[in-house]
């Protein structure tokens, strides 16, 4: 037997016997068992790194790569039950072996010109030509250092390649396989553009090759149907996504943005009294896209009497919140009203209720400071910039204000005035935070977490480790967990897992997170279940 079998089963074998202790409990008590002098080594190297990450001195990457940390990964592969992915995306979940075929078919095809200037327009002059699932898998993948913007772009390889309803029967087949197989996920929460319809130049996609509505929805039924004949454990839902941004939208069709959403709420009720067969997974709908400027109650009222009717007709509302925000009180904000004005049921990603006031606001002091003292102005659209405009300050202290933006030095008492007012601008948003955060734990309103979305997409936490999930396991919120895009994110559900974990070593439980994965609250029958992997 190899190093690396023996090394999986050792692990296995504490992690079933101590019916899943945290990851350095785990090691620990692994040092102990009669281990090879190579084992050993190799599990001190591991735990020494573990130590350096939780420092922030060393990249997640070096842990996942890591023999011992592909022994975990093997493990969470093997465990009996399966996962549940509760965020993903249709579009950024295709791989590239799926879109380079139907890519070659469209650039040979009549709309050829069309679809290779589209392209260019988007990816860059240099991304044609396209000749092999490499060059695809080049551009669908996000590089370190794109953002957001950016991100939203690379979708449209996949969104092009969707077109009739068989393309969605199989993109939907396709997904189930590969994730139940490769990542032993057994419920898929897929989110999908139900109108793909814009007046956004960039966006739009030759209207007459679209699906329709319908065909989008009956195909992607059926693509998971086919699946789930084959592997009866298999469960799905469907979730019809909505872009909240103001302008998205066909201007052409309706007048506003509320007319075009009401619209698509009519046509979906109306799918579903057509196929009531569709009523038992089409249960939930969701709001996507760049939520930075819909954060004020006037922004929640354009979409508010659709998803009331949804509501009335069994739609549970989930919502792409505090993600991506202008500032973090704006992100509180934003999660504030989808509860009171949405009602919704889940909280997607929910970053801005789960990083820590005080050190943010510390943080912000400290690079402020930097930049001030070396008499450097604030970049209009920088996150510093935006922060410092929107600090409640009098006509006595506004002046520190406009020398911080402008670049001119603080003095000593400045600064101290400076600190003041961030300590008080920092508790008030904290007690504002806490009161979102408690009404989503009395009303048990779920979040899903989605750690590498939220470290590769957004500046709000600084490393895996900065992210809530731990922290709001510990508060008892219900929590679900997520890939969004896992293919343009170059990630992975077990990935994901093994994220969450590492980045709380000391306390979040093995069996802990296994529960909120297989969303499985009966511990006893997880530990059973663990025992007999153990046996096997
Ligand atoms: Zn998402």
């Amino acid at each position: 037997m190899s190093k690396d079998n023996s090394l999986n089963k050792k692990l296995n074998k504490i992690i079933t016997e101590t019916n899943g202790l945290s990851v350095f409990n785990t090691l620990e008590l692994l040092c102990y068992e009669d281990l090879d002098n190579q084992e050993s080594i190799c599990i001190k190297d591991f735990i020494k790194k573990l130590k350096l990450f939780n420092n922030d001195e060393l990249e997640i990457e070096e842990l996942l790569q890591h023999p011992v940390g592909i022994a975990f990964y093997d493990f969470f592969k093997s465990f009996p039950l399966k996962y549940n992915e509760e965020h993903i995306h249709l579009t950024g979940s295709l791989s590239a072996e799926f879109i380079y075929p139907r890519l070659k078919k469209l650039l040979e095809g009549k709309s050829r010109d069309v679809y290779s200037q589209k392209i260019k327009n988007i990816y860059g002059e240099n991304a044609l030509p396209i000749n092999s699932v490499k060059d695809v898998e080049n551009l669908i993948v996000l590089k370190d250092g794109e953002k957001f913007s950016k991100y939203l772009d690379l979708l449209y390889l996949a969104k092009i390649i969707l077109n009739t309803k068989q393309d969605h029967i199989d993109a939907a087949y396709h997904m189930a396989n590969e994730l139940y197989h490769k990542y032993n996920v057994g419920s898929i929460r897929l989110k999908f553009t139900l109108s793909r319809s814009t007046s956004d130049e960039k966006e739009s996609i030759l209207n007459e090759d679209l699906a329709t509505e319908e065909d989008v929805v009956l195909g992607l039924y059926e693509g998971f149907e086919n699946f789930r004949k084959e592997h009866p454990d298999f469960s799905y839902v469907l979730s019809p996504s909505f872009r909240k941004e103001a302008n998205f939208f066909d201007n052409i069709k309706f007048k506003t943005k509320k007319e075009s959403f009401e619209y698509q709420v009519n046509y979906l009720i109306e799918i579903l009294e057509k196929y009531p067969f569709l009523q038992n997974v089409m249960k939930d709908i969701d709001t996507v896209g760049d939520e930075k400027n819909i954060y004020k109650k006037a922004h929640f009222e354009t979409l508010k009497q659709g998803v009331r009717k949804l509501q009335y007709y069994g739609f549970k509302i989930r919502s792409h919140h505090g993600e991506t925000f202008h500032t973090l009180k704006k992100g509180v904000q934003a999660v504030d009203n989808a509860l009171n004005i949405w009602n919704i049921d889940t909280l997607e990603h929910g970053l801005s209720i789960g990083i820590n006031p005080n050190y943010y606001f510390q943080r912000l002091l400290q690079k402020v400071l930097k930049l001030n003292q070396s008499s450097q102005p604030l970049g209009p659209k920088s996150m510093e910039f935006r922060e410092i405009e929107e600090i409640p300050w009098n006509e006595n202290n506004s002046t520190i204000r406009d020398k911080i933006i402008s670049g001119i030095k603080l003095n000593e008492e400045e600064i101290l005035e400076f600190t003041k007012i961030k300590f008080h601008t920092s508790i008030e948003i904290e007690r504002y935070q806490h009161d979102v955060l408690n009404r989503i734990i009395s009303k048990n309103i779920g979040v899903v977490g989605l750690p590498s979305s939220n470290l590769k997409l957004t500046t709000a936490i600084p490393d895996y480790k900065d992210h809530p999930f731990s922290w709001w396991e510990k508060k008892g919120i219900k929590l679900g967990i997520g890939t969004d895009n896992y293919i343009t994110l170059n990630t992975n559900y077990i990935r994901e897992m093994l994220i969450i974990l590492f980045s709380d070593a000391y306390s979040l439980k093995i069996t802990k997170l296994l529960m909120v994965a297989c969303k499985e609250n009966r511990r006893a029958y997880i530990s059973n279940l663990l025992w007999k992997m153990n046996k096997r």
